[in-house]
């Protein structure tokens, strides 16, 4: 999609620290980290968010969740400790890029509630 910048990323028209690639999917490393740790997991398609996510989608979903996730945080070296994978959503939720994105935090220990 034109002018998302998380398209680009994924399309390899701005640079970024990527820390994970398969035909579907990319990771890298966030702009602002908010934890020793911290990977954004998107789709290589543009989807706007959780809520735009279609029925068509649901291998693509469960691979991000089911594959993708897990294998980075062991990678990351999070996994024992443990993590926190947050999809904001809309403007409550604190979306600001609006192409469906996992943040995965770790190598801290992490408050609740969020803010
Ligand atoms: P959200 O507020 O949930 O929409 O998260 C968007 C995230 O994208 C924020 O944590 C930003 O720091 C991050 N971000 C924005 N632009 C870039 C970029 N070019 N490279 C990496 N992370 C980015
Ligand atoms: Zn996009």
């Amino acid at each position: 999609m034109a002018d998302c910048i998380f398209c680009k990323i994924a399309q390899k028209e701005i640079p970024s620290k990527l820390v994970y690639e398969d035909d579907t999917v990319v990771a890298f490393c966030d702009l602002e980290p908010q934890a020793p740790e911290h990977v954004l997991v998107i789709p290589k398609k543009h989807v706007e968010s959780l809520l735009a996510l279609q029925e068509e989608d649901k291998a693509l979903a469960a691979h991000i969740l089911v594959d993708v996730i897990p294998q980075l945080a062991r990678d990351l070296g999070v996994a024992e400790k443990g993590f926190r994978v947050v999809a904001n959503t809309g403007e409550d939720g604190g979306q600001t890029v609006k192409h469906l994105h996992f943040h995965l935090l770790g190598g801290r220990s992490m408050q609740w509630p969020p803010g």
